[in-house]
């Protein structure tokens, strides 16, 4: 086990097991009213939350809990763990804002390491709750812990509120998805809604008598990881998803030009960057659509503002992907058993023979973001042009990325691979 990951077991101890819930074991009183776990992965908001706004409507007393895997923190089988440290950083200033405003609420946010099927199960014996409130996951290790635990005899109320598209409004249904983009766009044109922004949850249920879990800092939990260079840019938490939601938009009206420069390779405002606030689910999709609307009715609709819209059908399209084919969207990616080719390794260093993706390497080594445009050649070069597994490079992109989301990075690597959503077999791009 490496050092890393004791420590995180490490910290995950001091972190509060279970001491602090025995003091939280119910009382004959509160044995008898509803006692239910709120589940938070991707979806780190207070805003437009249906799972949680959902479980204070109905009354239930909450004990709201947040699960960093420990698999995401292991060394993989190439050396590098599956998240780096800028993106752990990113999610844990995510989930300690969520937790001060949950605090507000009443709700002590319960933070843990480890295995989450059987952290959430012990933590649900102890304080004797049956039932979990999530928004459920479609990807393989996200669905497996939902499915352990459904076999341990919970029930999982699951809601869907990471994509623009709810899943049941999909026409004429996920299991009928197009297997390429253009029908399903469409499709979803011809019948088009975007479900209403969720009620600010209030709760009215009993308080705890118990802390929310101090947060760790990323260094303590992966104290090996040592970041090339610094990116100030990206802060984690809803609050400044926000104030980049109002830059982009009604501050700035850079929105109105996106179609023309979203293809740019570096600054800060040619696309929206709202990406790594979307992954961990500190933005939701929704909100950006109805205050699009909203800065439309203020300032003309165009082709620009039409074209954010058409890429966020892009991410929910990779995602019902994904729920579509089950364990079969990621068959063919995880854990190739053969080291990688010397290739590969000269292209995570950004030490090819082509300068354009040695810089896009190095952007991304260096800073945790590269542009659409940087990705596609990045990705590109190592497929169709090094003859890598395109696998590969999906991991370190896994590894890399801060705005890291399973269906969309996976999802586009096939497709640039030709395995995947591309009608055309050989999206080769001309570096
Ligand atoms: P904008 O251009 O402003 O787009 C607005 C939003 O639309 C984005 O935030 C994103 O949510 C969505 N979007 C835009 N382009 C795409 C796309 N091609 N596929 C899916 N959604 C899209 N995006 C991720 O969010 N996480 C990933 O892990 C990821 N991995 C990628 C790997 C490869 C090889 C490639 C080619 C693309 C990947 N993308 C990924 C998609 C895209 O590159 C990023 O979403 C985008 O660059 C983020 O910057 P932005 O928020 O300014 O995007």
């Amino acid at each position: 086990m490496s050092t890393a990951i004791c420590l995180a077991k490490e910290m995950g101890k001091k972190l509060g097991r279970s001491k602090i819930l025995q003091r939280a074991l119910p009382t004959k009183q509160e044995r008898i009213m509803k006692t239910a776990i709120l589940w938070f992965r991707n979806d780190l908001r207070m805003h437009d939350n249906e799972a949680l706004t959902q479980a204070c409507a109905e009354g239930w007393k909450i004990l709201p809990v947040y699960i960093l895997p420990e698999r995401e923190l292991q060394a993989g089988p190439w050396g590098f763990s599956k998240m780096g440290i800028r993106r752990l950083r990113f999610v844990l200033e995510s989930v300690k804002e969520l937790s001060l405003n949950l605090e507000k609420m009443g709700l002590p946010l319960q933070f843990r390491i480890g295995d989450p099927a059987n952290e959430l199960a012990q933590m649900a014996n102890e304080i004797g709750a049956r039932h979990i409130f999530l928004h459920a996951e479609a990807a393989t290790e996200e669905a497996e812990d939902e499915r352990r635990l459904e076999e341990k005899g919970f029930s999982l109320k699951r809601f869907y509120g990471q994509s623009l598209i709810h899943p049941e409004d999909v026409v004429p249904g996920i299991s009928q998805l197009p297997r390429h983009f253009t029908p399903f766009r469409q499709k979803m044109e011809a019948h088009w809604k975007v479900r209403d922004l969720q009620a600010t949850p209030v709760y009215s249920g009993p308080a705890w008598e118990i802390s929310p879990s101090p947060i760790p800092k990323a260094e303590e939990l992966l104290p090996d990881q040592k970041e090339m260079g610094h990116n100030s840019f990206y802060t984690g938490g809803e609050q400044v998803a926000l104030q980049r939601l109002a830059y982009y938009f009604e501050e700035s009206g850079r929105v109105s030009n996106y179609k023309e420069t979203r293809n740019g390779l570096l600054g800060s405002d040619y696309s929206s960057r709202f990406s790594a606030w979307l992954a961990v689910g500190a933005l939701s999709p929704r909100l950006i659509y109805h205050r699009l609307k909203a800065y439309e009715a203020q300032n003309g609709a165009n082709e620009s503002t039409y074209w954010l819209v058409f890429e966020l059908l892009w991410r929910d399209f990779f995602r019902f992907s994904a729920i579509k084919a089950g364990k079969a969207f990621f068959r063919m990616q995880r854990n190739e058993p053969a080291a990688p080719p010397n290739p590969f390794w000269t292209w995570t260093e950004g030490n090819t023979a082509h300068p354009f993706a040695n810089a896009c390497m190095k952007e991304l080594t260096h800073t945790g973001y590269l542009s659409n445009r940087g990705r596609q050649n990045a990705a590109s070069y190592l497929i169709h042009d090094l003859s890598v597994a395109w696998t590969y490079g999906a991991a370190f992109f896994e590894h890399h990325l801060i705005d890291y989301d399973v269906y969309s990075n996976y999802g586009n690597w096939m497709y640039l691979a030709g395995v995947g959503a591309d009608p055309r077999k050989d999206r080769r791009f001309n570096l």
